[in-house]
């Protein structure tokens, strides 16, 4: 049994992990654990942009950001985390450029920037230019540039790493228990602080553009070590995904001039939002999609639509938007330059998530009391910036800010305290889960058939439009999944990259993050954002303007409490577009 000791651990080699990384590395001794190798996190996927309100190219403040955040969130995201979002993002993205992210220039020299979904000049009289990008590879310069930093400030990682559970006594943090793909073996991390940054959970829907590896484990895990998830109902879909696929096709198309068409070539979005037409923010475009679609208005009455960027030309496709159209001729054998693109909506990002303070500590009720050690950032974490809805390109701005947050905090923490002993069995309630695995064989059930009916019960029930009937079918369907993942075998019974084995334990994260998702979603009686209820049509902010915290207590039972939302600056308001 090997153990190790590090200041501060994260979880996580995304953007927000090795933000986090970097920045605690500079008061404390930082080791970063990532179940992939770091620049192959789903940070490097993200292709649209990163926003903040430079004014490059036209008047932007980030005020008017702030306020395009509140609108998006749906009055639901807490206005005091989106200031500071908002207002730090610019100072980021100076540093980032700083540190060598080769973003796409003004002919002047400036970073450039471009319009995206939702995103408004002087509190939403008409789309502005604040999205800065590279190309349509963002995320993987992200990437590249914080990896590079880490390995420059002697950031140790441990990559192929597996975390399978936290260690919480006496209501510290104190660690991780981690597997090691390569040998099979279990590795105990002592810390100080621990920073959970393992992304999201796209992977509980059938389609969806998140990556194979996005299973929710970090909140799997916390739920069952007591603690609370927030505001889990709240799971965005991209309006674009390719069509059956799922694979994203960035709003930059959107952004750069593509619009939706129907099938009777009528440019839809302008009955739906008259001022923002195809930019609106990502809800209501994915919306209008399903409902031209349940309409019979989808291409030959199948349920897909067009995204059509064949007037921006060869050029602008080719030099902006390279890898879209990559995408689009190799996964589809479409040509966007001379045809117009088969999409629909697919399952795309976590609003809810693990409850933090800005300074990344999680927490553990509405008085925001932290659980010492304990941070996290990220699309894991839920700040909460996004509310009901996040706008395009603020997940990456989410992971820089709260990520350097986190981490100047880790490493003033560590400082001020000293190692907490470790229990002495650690590592016992892991070991036993994975010899109970491994003991089963694979004639009853596999991984692969209950996380099919997982992702179709969960598209059916808790997808783009929610009822009361289908959100009960879909809990009873998860409950009786649960049962049966009990059986769950693997043929693959040796140490060495067990991938079988790993695929289990990551069903069983899914089944519980669904099950909570499920839940909360039927006790919300309201529409608002991405949560949206065919039975209860209209948003209620007399009873619903709170954010829903979800814990399992020791029994196993769940409980549902609620946390206010900070205002500040803007009242509810009716979202137009
Ligand atoms: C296709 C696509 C395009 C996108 N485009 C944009 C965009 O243009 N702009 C924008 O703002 N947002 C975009 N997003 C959203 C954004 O990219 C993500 O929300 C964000 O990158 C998440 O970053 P993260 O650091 O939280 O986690 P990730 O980048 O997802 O990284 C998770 C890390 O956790 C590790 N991990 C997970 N579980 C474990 C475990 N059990 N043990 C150890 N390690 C673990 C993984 O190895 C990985 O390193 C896009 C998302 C997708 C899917």
């Amino acid at each position: 049994m090997a153990i190790h000791q590090f200041d501060a651990i994260v979880v996580g080699a995304g953007g927000a992990g090795l933000m986090a990384a970097l920045y605690a590395s500079r008061g404390a001794k930082v080791a970063v654990l990532s179940k992939l190798y770091p620049s192959r996190s789903h940070t490097g996927a993200a292709q649209g942009g990163i926003g903040a309100a430079l004014g490059n190219l036209e008047e932007d403040h980030w005020q008017w950001h702030a306020y395009d955040t509140v609108k998006g969130s749906d009055y639901l995201g807490d206005q005091d985390a989106i200031e500071i979002m908002c207002r730090e993002a610019i100072d980021v993205v100076l540093e980032l450029e700083h540190m060598g992210l080769p973003f796409d220039r003004t002919p002047d020299g400036r970073i450039a920037q471009r319009p995206f979904g939702g995103h408004s000049r002087d509190f939403g009289k008409a789309p502005v230019r604040r999205s800065c990008y590279a190309a349509d590879r963002t995320g993987h310069m992200i990437l590249q540039t914080l990896y590079q930093q880490c390995m420059k400030h002697n950031v140790t990682f441990f990559n192929e790493f597996q975390m399978l559970d936290l260690i919480i006594e006496d209501g510290v943090c104190k660690g991780v228990v981690a597997y090691d793909i390569d040998t099979g073996e279990l590795h105990t991390f002592h810390s100080k602080g621990t920073l959970l940054a393992t992304g999201g959970w796209g992977k509980c829907w059938s389609v969806t553009s998140n990556a194979f590896t996005l299973t929710g484990d970090a909140p799997a895990i916390a739920l069952r070590r007591g603690i609370p998830l927030e505001d889990m109902e709240f799971f965005q879909f991209h309006p674009t995904g390719i069509y059956k696929m799922g694979f994203l096709i960035t709003e930059g198309v959107r952004g750069e001039g593509g619009i939706l068409l129907n099938k009777d070539g009528e440019r839809f979005m302008e009955r739906y939002a008259p001022t923002m037409k195809d930019l609106a923010s990502r809800d209501v475009v994915s919306r209008a999609i399903h409902l031209e679609i349940h309409e019979g208005r989808g291409i030959d009455g199948k349920d897909y639509v067009y995204l059509d960027a064949r007037h921006l030309g060869k050029e602008v496709i080719e030099k902006k938007l390279p890898d879209i159209a990559e995408i689009s001729r190799v996964y589809l054998g479409v040509d966007p330059v001379t045809e117009p693109i088969p999409i629909q909506p697919t399952a795309h990002y976590a609003m809810g998530g693990i409850p933090t303070d800005v300074d990344g500590r999680v927490i553990l009720d509405a008085q925001n009391t932290p659980l010492y050690g304990l941070y996290a950032a990220g699309e894991v974490a839920c700040v909460s910036v996004h509310g009901a809805n996040r706008l395009g390109t603020n997940s990456l701005v989410d992971l820089v800010v709260f990520g350097k947050r986190s981490g100047q905090h880790m490493a003033r923490f560590v400082r001020e305290i000293d190692f907490q002993e470790l229990p002495l069995e650690a590592e016992t309630a892991t070991r036993t889960e994975l010899t109970r695995i491994l003991a089963n064989d694979t004639t009853q059930e596999t991984p692969a058939k209950i996380r099919n009916e997982l992702q179709r019960t969960m598209s059916r029930g808790v997808g783009i439009f929610r009822e009361d009937a289908g959100m009960k079918e879909t809990i009873a369907k998860v409950k009786e999944l649960k049962e049966r993942y009990q059986k769950v075998g693997t043929d693959d019974k040796g140490r060495r990259f067990n991938t079988d084995l790993l695929e289990a334990i990551e069903l069983g994260n899914l089944l519980d993050i669904a099950e909570v998702t499920a839940t909360c979603a039927l006790n919300r009686t309201e529409s608002r954002g991405g949560h949206a209820r065919g039975d209860y049509e209209n948003r209620d902010d007399d009873n619903w303007l709170k954010h829903t915290m979800y814990r399992q207590t020791p029994s196993g039972e769940a409980e549902i409490f609620y946390k206010p939302v900070v205002i500040t600056t803007h009242q509810p308001k009716e979202r137009k577009y």
